[in-house]
């Protein structure tokens, strides 16, 4: 198929074309949302999400019967999603191939939605390009104990150091207990490249500050520190979209924020689906303009 890249392509397809059933069913029982209500905010920030989230292998979180019944983690499917949602088909790591997932507008989004989908997760690379990654993660996941103030101040300071390579990040507030910082990066290298330098940034910063950060996933090690979660870069690795709603009890959303907001920011998970107006306003904003996006190569090291 066309896999022209998105500056190129027309405007999103209207996303009413697809319908939603049973919007009274409450998918959020804490925060009492529907799924009609988490329906409309996808529609509302679909023109911002789909910069992001279209046109990669995405794989989601679906919950059918609502956050608080069975979940499940969904990268495949023979069909049931209707016309709005693609497929590619990429080499597994057994040499064979899978179809994987994709949308390209708002009807996709909503087609998932439609299908029970609560989180967006994507890929670091383009259908366009799926060996080649364009987006580097540093998935901040603090110990239990720490304050929020620990890992704003963490990413804020990761953001230095990659500045002092001479690449521009971004933040993102999950909608859950971190900050994902996230590098936009010319796609020219390759998944082995894209790793090995997720990886040793993030094992250098864990030896030079051992107190506040660590490396590895050990649950034992990350005892008051803040675990640098670098495996999101690894080939068929996802980390959740900006604009996705998360399944957890509040309805809260991943949200792209400014440095200089991040520096007041509360907590990870402030914005929920209530926010799709104040969401829109802020995403127009000159300190979100270009959020997400630099031209840049993977330096060498
Ligand atoms: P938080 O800020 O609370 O950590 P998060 O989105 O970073 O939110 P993590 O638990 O750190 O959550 O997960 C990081 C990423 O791992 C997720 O964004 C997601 O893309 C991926 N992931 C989560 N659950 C699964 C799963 N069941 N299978 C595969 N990948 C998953
Ligand atoms: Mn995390
Ligand atoms: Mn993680």
């Amino acid at each position: 198929r066309d896999v022209t890249p998105e500056v190129a392509r027309p405007a999103p397809a209207d996303h009413d074309v697809v319908t939603i059933t049973s919007r009274d069913r409450v998918i959020f029982p804490e925060a009492k949302k529907t799924k009609g209500d988490l329906a409309d905010y996808y529609a509302a920030v679909a023109p911002v999400m789909v910069m992001h989230a279209a046109r990669r292998p995405i794989s989601l979180v679906r919950c059918p019967q609502g956050r608080a019944k069975a979940c499940f983690f969904q990268k495949h499917d023979s069909g049931s999603f209707g016309e709005h949602v693609h497929h590619i088909s990429i080499r597994e790591k057994d040499g064979g191939h899978e179809d994987y997932l994709y949308v390209e507008d708002a009807a996709g989004l909503l087609a998932c939605v439609q299908m029970g989908t609560i989180e967006f997760h994507g890929w670091g690379s383009q259908i366009a390009a799926v060996e080649h990654p364009d987006r580097m993660v540093f998935d901040l996941d603090p110990d239990e104990g720490l304050d929020f103030a620990d890992v704003r101040k963490a990413a804020l300071d990761i953001r230095g150091h990659l500045a002092d390579m001479g690449l521009v990040s971004f933040a993102m507030l999950t909608g859950g207990k971190g900050v994902h910082v996230v590098v936009p990066l010319d796609p020219g290298h390759s998944w082995d490249a894209h790793k090995a330098f997720a990886r040793h940034f993030a094992e250098a910063l864990s030896m030079a500050e051992p107190d506040r950060f660590v490396a590895t996933m050990s649950k034992a090690k990350r005892k008051g520190r803040i675990f640098i979660d670098w495996l999101r870069n690894q080939r068929g690795s996802t980390a959740v979209m900006p604009y996705s709603a998360r399944a957890r009890p509040h309805a809260p959303v991943a949200v792209p924020i400014g440095w200089e907001a991040l520096a007041e920011a509360k907590s990870a998970s402030r914005y929920t689906i209530d926010d799709s107006s104040l969401l829109l306003e802020r995403a127009a904003r000159s300190d979100l303009q270009g959020w997400g996006f630099a031209a840049q190569a993977l330096p060498q090291y």
